[in-house]
């Protein structure tokens, strides 16, 4: 299933639905249902601890479950802050953290369901703008899907340019798709297929030159490349440092360790919001009312790690990262596709039947996805800061022994 999601599939999966239920008439005792979550919870196939398919997987700080008892039955959403200001004060606090973090302390915006939505509000702000009639938005073909959805819905058209050999968007094309219906460049820091970092500064100068907005999607990249850069590692500008950055979107549920249904998406100035109509019941975001501790837990994690906690946490991703790259490389015929920059890793071979590989991966209890790029078939992994050593050590010999498999 995962991997549908990162691919323009020609071909509609299947999903396959359980029979009609009727409402339970009776309820059946605590004791029972907890007993009944468990059953179900057998059927994940893959241990949590084991899966290397998405960075969702993996358990989000020990905070996560402090918090919520402290919060509960609270909720926030614009509408509300006077009825319920403790959790939309977090919110606000939590995304001018994130705002600081990210380049500019000026910065607003808003906790969001994570990526699609704050994606879906960038076009959205970017369109209502530039008021112009049949808006375009120009993104590298890597862009995640959300953007489509986004187009969909806004009545966009999407024109994606071409990657070249190396996975990176041709810039040339990226310009020569530029016109008068253009209201927003969107790139992505990394996108999540290949892992590759798009070049910021680059989208940044055109968008200045142009007088265009630009969306910088960066759901992995906001948790990972201030630290990085904080780490001494060359980090190219990604952030609200370069001109041209209106608006930026981070996942926490992801290399955050906030838990899943936690995104940010901030906006370079405050009176850009403008251009979102409200009424008496002011909505700007778009999905209003959220679980109080969304906002608690982001707001508490962050202050309880502080920039010097998560930059521990990205020298251990960071650490793994490089051990499972050494490993995979050490194993004969495998070789990374393409150079991973941050916690994306995506790994072919000229000798294995690459997804059989990945079938006996599985088959081992080991995640991993597959997905055949520019006709280079790939297995993707994406490494969770919360996974550890012996993960990545069990996981390649995991590998080694699907190799020896694979090429029987
Ligand atoms: C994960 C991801 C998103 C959106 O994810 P959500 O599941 O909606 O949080 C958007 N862009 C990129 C590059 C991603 O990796």
């Amino acid at each position: 299933m995962v991997q549908q999601e990162f691919q323009q599939s020609e071909q509609r999966p299947e999903f396959p639905l359980p029979p009609p239920e009727d409402f339970p008439e009776t309820g059946l005792s605590v004791e029972q249902v907890l007993s009944d979550v468990g059953d179900l919870m057998k059927l994940n196939p893959i241990a949590v601890e084991h899966d290397f398919t998405a960075s969702y997987v993996g358990p989000p700080h020990p905070l996560s479950q402090l918090i919520p008892n402290l919060v509960a039955g609270t909720f926030f959403t614009e509408w509300a802050r006077e009825i319920q200001p403790a959790a939309f004060r977090m919110e606000k606090e939590a995304t001018r953290m994130m705002a600081s973090l990210l380049g500019r302390p000026e910065a607003v915006g808003f906790i969001t369901s994570g990526g699609t939505e704050s994606n879906i509000s960038a076009l959205r702000l970017a369109r209502n703008l530039a008021g112009v009639a049949q808006p375009e938005v120009v993104m590298p073909e890597s862009g995640h899907y959300s953007f489509r959805i986004a187009a969909e819905v806004l009545g966009i058209k999407l024109n994606e340019a071409r990657l070249l050999e190396d996975f990176s968007p041709d810039m040339a094309h990226v310009e020569s798709l530029i016109s008068d219906k253009t209201v927003a460049l969107v790139c992505s820091i990394p996108e999540g297929l290949f892992g590759q970092l798009d070049p910021v500064e680059e989208f940044s100068k055109l968008a200045v030159e142009n007088d265009i907005y630009l969306h910088v999607d960066g759901a992995f990249g906001g948790f990972i490349l201030p630290f990085m850069r904080d780490l001494g590692h060359e980090v190219s500008p990604f952030d609200f440092g370069l001109p041209g950055v209106s608006s930026m979107m981070t996942d926490g549920h992801k290399l955050g360790m906030l838990p899943v249904a936690t995104g940010f998406f901030l906006v370079r100035d405050e009176q850009m919001l403008e251009a979102i109509p409200t009424e008496r019941t002011v909505i700007h975001n778009l999905t209003a009312t959220k679980n109080g501790d969304r906002a608690a837990i982001a707001w508490a994690t962050m202050r309880h790690l502080g920039r010097e906690g998560y930059r521990e946490k990205v020298r251990h991703l960071l650490e793994l990262r490089e051990r499972m790259v050494a490993g995979i490389e050490q194993i004969e015929g495998m070789r990374m596709a393409v150079k991973p920059h941050v916690t994306v890793l995506n790994f072919t071979s000229d000798i294995h039947d690459v997804e059989t590989v990945h079938q006996q991966m599985l088959s081992r209890g080991w995640g991993t996805s597959y997905l055949v790029h520019h006709g280079i078939p790939c297995i993707r992994l994406s490494i969770h800061p919360n996974k550890k050593r012996e993960h990545v050590e069990a996981f390649l010999s995991a590998l080694e022994d699907s190799a020896g498999s694979a090429r029987a």
